[in-house]
């Protein structure tokens, strides 16, 4: 056997699975290749796919906003299990594969669009309305490596109240990064940003053999549940995310001189070091050391502005 047959055997071992699809099938049906740019790595492990969809909690009384619907390979399976399904996907030419999905079930819709311009608000509000027995709303999505962050981001800080939970499969980086502690090489920015307002944990890895065309990297599927209570609630949510974003925007610096550089926020380095004391941290801390409630002490003390301001 040679090597790269050892390594994929190994790796479907690893996931349990054998049942597989094949994309290049579908595509050759529909007259279509993967493009590149749109990060269009399908899903061809149905075991996988089944896995991502159980790790979501999906049940009868939800509604799934499925970005990035492919082939449609998950997208049926999610309407097996939801109540209603609604996927955005920016490419038209994949519409003959997922008009075959929908064929024989009435509870999917495809939206043609880029998900960063969808009113995505207006969306689950008209969901919400059509569906009334449905109570909560989903995210499960493969996401485009091409835009992880700034989808993940949109969907936090615009809709993090709407949704119950969001299930993303993601690079396994990108999913370190989503869950890790301060201290942590992966910390940052959108740690914070998830801490903040989920629950977020990695359901499981899964290896670059389930995805056609096979990615350089593996990929790991993070479930983040949206907090119906954050567990630290700052006074003013927006200065301290201007502290954040001031803190990782020099992240090798201490913390007195990254938050004095920044002309937005108007502190001196003293001012920072006494406020660090007084919550009981090292005036050498820096930015990475810190959790998002010692973020949300630190900017109760620093910020001069009325909260919004
Ligand atoms: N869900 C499918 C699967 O698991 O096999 C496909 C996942 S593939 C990683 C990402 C999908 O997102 C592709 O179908 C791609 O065309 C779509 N996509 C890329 N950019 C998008 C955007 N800005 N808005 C909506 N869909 C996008």
């Amino acid at each position: 056997m040679s090597r790269q047959a050892e390594k994929e055997r190994a790796e479907r071992a690893e996931t349990g699975s054998h049942e597989r699809v094949s994309p290049y099938v579908v595509m050759a049906s529909c007259g279509i290749s993967p493009k590149k740019a749109l990060g269009q790595n399908f899903l061809s492990d149905l075991t996988v796919v089944k896995k991502i969809v159980s790790a979501a909690g999906v049940e009868k009384s939800d509604i799934v906003l499925e970005i990035g619907p492919g082939l449609g390979i998950m997208t049926g399976i999610l309407a097996d299990r939801a109540g209603y399904v609604a996927a955005v996907e920016i490419d038209r030419d994949l519409a003959p594969a997922l008009d075959s999905v929908m064929s024989g079930r009435d509870n999917i819709e495809i939206i043609y669009g880029d998900i960063m311009k969808v009113n995505v608000g207006e969306l689950t509000e008209r969901l919400r309305r059509e569906h009334p027995g449905l109570t909560r709303v989903k995210v499960v999505a493969n996401l485009p490596y091409y835009i992880t962050s700034p989808i993940i981001m949109m969907l936090l800080e615009q809709y993090s109240e709407t949704f119950s939970s969001l299930t993303f499969m993601v690079q396994k980086e990108v999913a370190e990064r989503l869950v890790s502690r301060p201290g942590e090489p992966e910390y940052g920015a959108i740690t914070l940003a998830v801490a903040y307002r989920a629950d977020a944990e990695i359901c499981f890895t899964v290896p670059s053999s389930c995805f056609v065309p096979r990615p350089k990297v593996d990929s790991a599927v993070v479930n983040l549940n949206i907090y119906k209570i954050r567990p630290v609630e700052p006074s003013d949510p927006a200065h301290m995310f201007r502290l954040i974003r001031a803190s990782f925007a020099q992240r090798r610096k201490m913390l007195v001189n990254a938050l004095s550089n920044a002309a937005y926020l108007s502190v001196g380095k003293s001012e920072v070091a006494g406020a660090l004391e007084s919550i009981g941290l090292n005036p050498a801390a820096r930015g990475e050391e810190l959790s998002v409630a010692q973020f949300a002490a630190l900017s109760g003390i620093l910020n001069k502005q009325p909260p919004g301001n």
